[in-house]
């Protein structure tokens, strides 16, 4: 059965040619459990080469898990983790982060867009230092951000560098991580370790796999007992290589740069065809895969009308989210209904 592709979210999409072969491959025999297998061990070390360390990685199921219990290695229950008020560890994990921290609070900057600047990061961590208030240890920033932006590698040294001066770890949420990657042209190094960023969440599954993300520790000291917080979170998969092979499949052909870059392309083609519709504005700088558009009081409801999806969680606006597979004809038709509705 076909339906017309939607683009309310980039999970929305299927998994892609290079993930799925690679699963299709990993699952020719039987091969030893949880994580001990050829596969898991090649996913860790094409990220390994990819990133031009020697990391720690693990697999989790999905992003949630993967930053709760990132930011949960950097804390202590008595700990607070600095983050922007759109920050999906904030807005959208239900309080995972402070569940498996037991009890680190976010503590959240009321910013503009999804960016947390190093002044914000300055003033959550120095406006108290006494005992009656969790003790800043961690930032998180998330690139590219919930808002569609990216952060800058001179954004990133600057905020790492605030961090290291007020002992303070730096976590990044990558769950698009290939789409900021896409976009800056610069090396997953240079955005990560090499800016300053301590652990990295890098997102599978709106790349282009079924499920899964991988988290790397830069600094291994930092790793110490995680695959025991895996384990006790649910997070150890017993077929672990269903999780791994898919990695394998997109970082060794180069795909989970593509998919990322395809999916911008699509954010960028619909953010140009707007240009020229009177009315409509874009709420946020089109710089990864979404597009936060605003127009006339009758746009949005025209666009449901006509059967497109949506969310409108952040700002009220329209969010457009694009993945590997987005056709780039529908993108072309949702452009066209946005240019009627506005102007109906
Ligand atoms: C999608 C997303 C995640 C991961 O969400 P899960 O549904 O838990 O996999 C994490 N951070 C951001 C910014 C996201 O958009």
């Amino acid at each position: 059965m076909s339906v017309s592709q939607q683009f309310g979210s980039d999970n929305y999409a299927g998994i892609c040619p290079e993930a799925w072969d690679a699963m299709q491959q990993a699952n020719i025999g039987s091969l030893t459990a949880y994580g001990e297998d050829e596969w898991t061990t090649r996913a860790a070390n094409a990220f390994r080469t990819l990133f031009e360390t020697d990391c720690e990685v693990f697999f989790a199921f999905n992003g949630t898990a993967a930053n709760s219990l990132a930011l949960a290695a950097l804390c202590q229950s008595y700990n607070s983790v600095i983050c922007s008020s759109y920050a999906h560890v904030e807005t959208d994990e239900c309080g995972a982060p402070e569940f498996f921290s037991n009890g680190s609070k976010l503590l959240v900057a009321r910013t503009d867009s999804a960016k947390l600047t190093a002044q914000d990061v300055r003033s959550l961590a120095t406006c108290r230092a006494d005992i009656h208030y969790p003790k800043p240890r961690a930032v998180t920033i998330t690139q590219p951000t919930e808002t569609g932006e990216l952060y800058s590698l001179e954004e990133i040294r600057a905020l790492s560098a605030t961090c290291r001066e007020l002992g303070l770890r730096l976590h990044m949420d990558g769950s698009r991580f290939a789409n900021a990657c896409a976009t800056l042209g610069c090396s997953p190094a240079e955005m990560t370790w090499q800016a300053g960023v301590d652990v990295l969440c890098f997102g599978g599954t709106k790349n282009g796999m079924a499920v899964g993300e991988a988290i790397l520790f830069f600094d291994r000291a930092l790793a110490d007992g995680f695959d025991y917080r895996c384990k006790q979170a649910g997070q150890l998969a017993s077929k672990m290589r269903f999780l791994s092979a898919p990695w394998v499949g997109l970082l060794e052909s180069g795909a989970w740069l593509r998919n990322g870059a395809h999916a911008n392309a699509c954010a960028q083609r619909l953010a140009a065809a707007l240009q020229t519709v009177p009315g409509v504005e874009l709420m946020f700088p089109v710089q990864a895969n979404g597009v936060f558009l605003r127009g006339p009081e009758k746009l949005l409801p025209g666009l449901q009308d006509r059967g497109w999806r949506f969310y409108t969680f952040i700002g009220g606006g329209a969010r457009f989210m694009f993945a590997w597979d987005s056709d780039p004809a529908r993108v072309d038709e949702l452009a066209a209904d946005i240019a009627t509705c506005s102007a109906a």
